[in-house]
Order: structure tokens, then C-alpha cells, then sequence
């Protein structure tokens, strides 16, 4: 193992200020290091707290986790957003209770191989949960190492993540992985933050080429922000007393996997839809504020129609991607943030159209 200024100086920062007490820090098995680092990913350490320690409550192995149906996994996940996180770490759970007898594998290509597991979350497995050098490279580490190095390039190009690696690869420490990688971590986001890098306290600034350069903000290169479109989804909000009518979305695309309210075109006639799909005939129809929500790919516009239908309409079909969902008494299905505020809406505030 090279001497590395950046190594040493991190891990003596980390023993004084670093995050020592994060809950997959206690225990820090491959299973609860994994849930950790899949939650982490796009979301705040604060907002997965809460579900990373309901999670665990819930699905303490990954055994259990392997045997519950999705709906509670899905159930347990909504609000976190990006679903698709959830669905491969059920898919994961499945395969490692099936074919590894509930251990993880403990080798970099082993851990690639599963679903959702990239090189960064693999490098992560091993050096938080078994203390093996490797590197990590999310967001925080990367940006670090960009101004360190002051790396230039589009850290998506693979030519330049190539050069990250390399540079991840020669800091690792042989003998205080688990510690080195929570600590570029750490340092990423108290320190070395995106917008206000606080260099003046930062245990790197001797020798970090970005401030040297007094170019700190040009490192990591910028992504061009696309504009977003819009997409436009007509929401039907059937009501029947506390329970309104919920179908289970395909298994992937947005929100898969997860119940909402049925979706319908503009341009469809609303009364025939809810009657040839679900065997109701509405008497009223309502319209309610639109309300948008932004994925990483396009703004969601959606119109949320309320339909008033005669009581004890019963269904015309027996399918299981259907569900009345009393509010009053929740099930443990998956929801989005958007339809569980539009479910805990209770004074509608409509223009009637029919
Ligand atoms: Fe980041 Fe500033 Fe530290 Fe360089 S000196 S690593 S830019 S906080």
C-alpha cells in the first residue's frame, strides 16, 4: 500500500468529525450495508433513516425480506421514490435466499452480477460490511476526488471514469477500508459539498489541486440539464364511501408495481371507461386541481378526476389487480407520494363538469 496524503489525512479527519453512529453502522452485516447503500442512492442520509430502521424491523434477514410478498416490500418502500430500487432488491433477496443460501457473495464480480449492484455499491458491500479494500465511487466520493485531482471531463464519459477509479483505487486503505470509505463520504457531504465546499476546515486543502487553482466550482464537470417535457396522466378517483378503487400498475415504467388510481386518456369517454373496465356507472364527474410532480426525466402533470358512482356499485370482474383501498383502514400496498396525498384528501375542492 502506496502512502497517500488524501488517505492519511481523511481517516485522522474521520476519527474526529466523521458520522460514527448511522444506524447500518451498527451491526454492519452484507445485508444491512446493501439496504443502506440501495436507499442511499439519489436520497439524503436523513430521509432513509426512517426507512432503513422500519425496513429492518419488518425484514430483519434477507431471508424474511426473500419470503414476503412485494406488496409489503413496495408498501414498506413508498415514499422513497425510485421504485425500481425496491423491485431489484427483492429480485436480489430472491436470488441470494434461492442459490447462495442467504449469504451475499463475497467477491466484486459475485456482487455485480446481482440486480441493482453496480461497482460502487459492490466496492461498498465489501469494504463497509467485510473491511476489504475497495473503492467506491458515488456522488460525494466523486466530487472529492474531481477537485482533488481536479479532474476534467464529464465523470459519465468512460474514459474519464476510468481515471476515477484509478485514482479511488490507489487511496483505498488495506487495513481501514470500512473506515476510509465511510470517510470520503462523510467528507463529501459536511465538507466537501456541491454548492458550498467549505475548504477552509477541509482536512485535503493543502494539496488539492481544484483549490489551488482557485477553480473549486469547475470540479466535477457540470451536467447540461436537459429541459423536461411534460407528460399529461388523467388520474380517475372512483370513491365508494372511504374506499376508492386502486389498480395495480405494470411491473415496470413509472411507479411499477405499485397501486394507483386507474389512468384513462383525455380523450376517452370517462363514463363508458369506468363502466366496460369496472363495471360502474358514474353519476357525477368532478375535476380537481392539477398537480405536478417531477421525475429525473419529465414533469408528471396530473389530473386528478373524482367520480361519484351509485352506492354499492359492486365490480363486474374479479381480477386481483384491482383493490378497494380503505383508507381508514390501510392495506400494505405500495403507493406513490402523489396518490397518498390525493388519498388523504378529504374536502375536494371541485368544479363539477357533469
Ligand atoms: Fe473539497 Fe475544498 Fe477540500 Fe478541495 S479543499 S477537497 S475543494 S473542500
Amino acid at each position: 500500500m502506496k502512502p497517500s496524503y488524501l488517505r492519511e489525512n481523511v481517516l485522522a479527519w474521520f476519527d474526529e468529525c466523521g458520522r460514527h453512529d448511522l444506524p447500518w453502522q451498527k451491526n454492519p452485516t452484507p445485508y444491512r450495508v446493501w439496504l443502506s447503500e440501495i436507499m442511499l442512492q439519489q436520497t439524503q442520509v436523513a430521509t432513509v433513516i426512517p426507512y432503513f430502521l422500519k425496513f429492518t424491523a419488518n425484514f430483519p434477514t434477507i431471508k424474511k425480506l426473500s419470503q414476503a410478498p412485494i406488496d409489503e416490500v413496495l408498501h414498506l418502500w413508498s415514499g422513497l421514490g425510485y421504485y425500481a430500487r425496491a423491485r431489484n432488491l427483492y429480485k436480489t433477496a430472491i436470488i441470494i435466499n434461492r442459490d447462495f443460501n442467504n449469504r451475499f457473495p463475497t467477491t466484486l464480480e459475485g456482487l455485480m452480477a446481482l440486480p441493482g449492484i453496480g461497482r460502487s455499491t459492490a466496492g461498498a458491500i465489501l469494504s463497509l460490511s467485510l473491511n476489504k479494500p475497495f473503492p467506491i465511487l458515488d456522488g460525494n466520493v466523486k466530487r472529492v476526488l474531481a477537485r482533488y485531482h481536479a479532474i476534467s471531463g464529464s465523470p459519465s464519459d468512460k474514459k474519464v471514469e476510468n481515471e476515477f477509479w484509478q485514482h479511488a483505487n490507489l487511496h483505498i486503505n488495506d487495513h481501514r477500508a470500512r473506515d476510509y470509505t465511510q470517510a470520503m463520504m462523510d467528507l463529501g457531504s459536511l465538507v466537501c459539498t456541491r454548492s458550498s465546499p467549505n475548504c477552509q476546515q477541509c482536512p485535503l486543502q493543502k494539496k488539492c489541486r481544484a483549490f489551488k487553482l482557485n477553480k473549486v466550482m469547475d470540479f466535477p464537470e457540470k451536467k447540461i440539464k436537459k429541459k423536461l417535457s411534460n407528460k399529461h396522466y388523467y388520474f380517475l378517483l372512483i370513491k365508494n364511501g372511504n374506499k376508492f378503487l386502486l389498480e395495480k400498475r405494470p411491473p415496470t415504467g413509472i411507479w411499477g408495481g405499485l397501486w394507483c388510481f386507474p389512468q384513462c386518456d383525455y380523450e376517452d369517454n370517462w363514463q363508458e371507461f369506468c363502466f366496460n373496465n369496472f363495471g360502474i356507472t358514474p353519476i357525477k364527474f368532478a375535476t380537481q386541481a392539477i398537480i405536478r410532480h417531477t421525475f429525473s426525466h419529465f414533469h408528471l402533470i396530473m389530473h386528478p378526476i373524482i367520480i361519484t358512482m351509485q352506492k354499492q356499485t359492486p365490480l363486474i370482474r374479479d381480477n386481483s389487480a384491482l383493490c378497494w383501498y380503505d383508507t381508514k383502514n390501510p392495506g400494505t400496498i405500495g403507493l406513490s407520494k402523489p396518490v397518498s396525498d390525493l388519498l388523504g384528501i378529504s374536502q375536494y375542492d371541485t368544479q363539477t363538469i357533469l
